[in-house]
């Protein structure tokens, strides 16, 4: 299996990548955004708590993640590769999907980071609360919150990667296509 991390900050083009990458190497895509969101359309009980959090900018609590994604493994026992979007978030859930791949008998292969300039983030996430559905991208203060988790909780997922050489860099500015050619480009070398 080849399974890939798409790291990043929000608005540093996670989903709009994704998209393009599970179509051109044949992965399952899992956002555990997506997945959340999901659960509150369909009005779970999992989408009403899960809810409270998001529309204030937090986290999710890392058990609730972490139960959705293995239910999701374990629905896809076919899959070639995983590219997990917006997952891990934490240290926590890094370690527990660690461990879901393991007994798998598999790994996370390759860590891909954008990396987007704070303010431009912004703008962008404003810029889509325009148009999308999501509340969350219509308020500044929930926007800065996520940020603000981001650099708190989830930056330092990538620390947990690079301990064991499996974070690359890639700069997430510049038009869609620019930054999909630098990704798969990271993904074509690690595969060769
Ligand atoms: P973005 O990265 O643009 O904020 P997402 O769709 O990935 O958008 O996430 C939206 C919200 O869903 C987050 O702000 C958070 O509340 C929740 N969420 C998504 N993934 C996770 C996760 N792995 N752990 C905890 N909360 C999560």
């Amino acid at each position: 299996m080849f399974n890939l991390i798409l790291f990043g900050p929000p608005g540093s083009g996670k989903g709009t990548q994704s998209e393009k990458l599970i179509e051109k190497f044949g992965l399952i895509h899992l956002s555990t955004g997506d997945l959340l969101r999901k659960e509150i359309a369909n009005q779970t009980q999992l989408g009403l708590e899960a809810k409270s959090f998001m529309d204030k900018g937090q986290l999710v609590p890392d058990e609730v993640v972490i139960g959705m994604i293995g239910s999701a493994l374990d629905a896809n026992p076919a899959a070639k590769g995983f590219l997990f979007d917006g997952f891990p978030r934490t240290t926590a859930q890094a370690e527990a999907l660690d461990t879901l791949l393991t007994g798998k008998g598999s790994e996370i292969s390759l860590v891909l980071a954008l990396e987007v300039g704070e303010e431009e983030l912004v703008a962008r996430l404003l810029n889509r609360g325009k148009t999308s559905s999501r509340s969350d991208d219509r308020d500044e203060n929930v926007i800065r919150q996520r940020l603000e988790e981001y650099r708190k909780k989830t930056a330092i997922v990538a620390d947990h990667y690079a301990k064991f050489n499996k974070v690359s860099k890639v700069k997430g500015e510049g038009s869609i296509d620019e930054i999909f050619g630098s990704l798969a480009a990271e993904i074509d070398k690690k595969r060769a």
